[in-house]
């Protein structure tokens, strides 16, 4: 029998081990208000405890320093990370850098190039640089990647690139960018757009600001977290800059989003079971009309369907990431897809419950719902809008369906269908029964 929903005892004991981890030593960080380089400081010794557990940066491939561990024991990982947003930086997975280490990693591979490891690689996962991927623009849309205006033109040795790119998270604080650029106008976008790495000091990089979001309003630039609106402006790299082969562009795209989106939804999970946590114990205290809230019928509700909707949310992705494991990211599209829009509604509707049981109390920023309530918001857009995702999947769907004009399942034409395959035997009753 190969259905199987356990977890072996040797990684449950890893797992165990970051549960307490995350408890003991990262969640306390959440409540101190510290800079991201006061941050740097504090998270260094537990970055060691982590190293040394062999679980640091874990999503890579072993000969770049990561487990090998696959991407259902990296999910079950993300799981516990995405509890706090300081977890994923203390173990060497946060985003954006995860992204584009795996970026220049897949990209040696398809050039067979490797300088871009001393140089890039090995400094950013031992955090000594930090790093923003640019692909979206203000000024087209960025949930079809084939509308992209930025140039990349070669020049002798340079690529010489033109652009405007903006929500680039960490972008004001990055030392370099991967960002994504038309190479050639005169084929099909998914063979003529490429990633080239641009170091921040390039001469023509203008971080023109810090966008205020909903994640924070009143932004304060150069913040980790941010998310950048950056002018390229005649910005001049070597030609070795670029990530994999002219044209890879897209191909390097996906093979970053699909393992990321599993994360994504697994540290979405780790979310919602906070605030599901949250939900509960305020249920079972809160006092009115005559009894706790756990005794009214709506708050049960709540429960429940939050319950379950996680619940399937964590089988869909857990399987998606099985079927990665198994049969690759290409073949696991629609379940990658799927978990994208699902996942991110389960988020936002515990959050929104969990939220609604605290009142006044959850509306105030004494709790972390509110903020986890915005932050929430994004998952609905970022690693494209859940309405794309939809579309894949319906897409997907429908190949297998053919036009009828008469439905298969009509029941007049199925009992005349019937009656003709089973004319013997109805005439034989008939005259039996006569
Ligand atoms: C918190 C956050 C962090 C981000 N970080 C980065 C980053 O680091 N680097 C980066 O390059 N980008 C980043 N982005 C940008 C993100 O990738 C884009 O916002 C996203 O791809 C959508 O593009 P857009 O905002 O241009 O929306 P548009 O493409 O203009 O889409 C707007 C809306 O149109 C609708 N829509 C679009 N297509 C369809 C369709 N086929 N069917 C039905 N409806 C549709 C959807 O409702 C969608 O929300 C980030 C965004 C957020 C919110």
């Amino acid at each position: 029998m190969a259905w199987d929903f356990e977890t072996e005892p040797e990684f449950e004991e890893k797992l165990a081990w970051m549960r307490e981890f995350l408890v003991a030593e990262i969640f306390p960080l959440e409540t101190l208000d510290l800079t991201y380089d006061q941050i740097a400081v504090v998270i260094k010794p537990l970055q060691e405890q982590v190293k040394e557990r062999g679980l640091w940066a874990a999503h890579l491939p072993p000969e770049l320093g990561g487990m090998g561990f696959g991407q259902v024991r990296l999910g079950l990982m993300h799981e516990i990370l995405g509890q706090s947003p300081y977890g994923p930086v203390v173990f060497g997975s946060n985003a954006p850098d995860s992204g584009n280490a795996e970026l220049l990693a897949v990209g040696m591979e398809m050039s067979g190039r490797t300088e871009h490891r001393a140089q890039w690689l090995e400094p950013l996962l031992a955090g000594s640089l930090r790093s923003g991927f640019s692909m979206t623009e203000p000024h087209t849309a960025g949930s079809d990647p084939t509308l992209l205006s930025t140039r990349a033109v070669l020049d002798g040795d340079e690529w010489v690139i033109d652009g405007r790119k903006w929500y680039t998270t960490n972008g004001s604080v990055a030392d370099f960018f991967i960002v994504m650029a038309v190479t050639n106008p005169d084929v099909h976008p998914y063979q003529g757009s490429s990633m080239i790495i641009v170091p921040a000091t390039t001469p023509g990089v203008t971080v023109l600001r810090d966008v205020g979001s909903m994640d924070d309003p009143t932004v304060t630039y150069g913040k980790f977290g941010n998310h950048a609106e950056i002018l390229y402006e005649s910005v001049r790299v070597p030609k070795d800059n670029l990530v994999g082969n002219e044209g890879d562009g897209f191909q390097l795209a996906q093979a970053r989003l699909g393992p990321g989106r599993i994360h994504h939804c697994m540290r979405w999970l780790g979310q919602s079971q906070r605030a599901f946590d949250m939900m509960c114990e305020r249920a079972v205290s809160r006092f009115t009309h005559g009894t706790l809230l756990s005794e009214k019928q709506t708050v049960q509700n709540w429960i429940a369907d939050s319950m379950a909707e996680m619940h399937a949310a964590r089988l869909m992705t857990l399987h998606a990431a099985w079927k990665m494991d198994k049969v690759g990211a290409r073949a696991a599209r629609v379940e990658i897809a799927m978990i994208k829009y699902f996942g991110a509604q389960v988020l936002y509707n515990v959050i929104d419950r969990s939220l609604q049981t605290y009142g006044s109390l959850g509306y105030s920023s004494d709790m972390p719902l509110e903020a986890m309530y915005r932050a929430a918001r994004a998952a609905r857009i970022y690693d494209g809008p859940d309405e794309v995702h939809r579309q894949t999947v319906a897409r997907s769907m429908l190949k297998s369906y053919e036009p009828r004009e008469t439905p298969t399942d009509h029941i007049p034409t199925r009992k005349a269908a019937a009656q003709e395959k089973f004319a013997a035997m109805l005439e034989f009753m008939a005259a039996s029964e006569g």
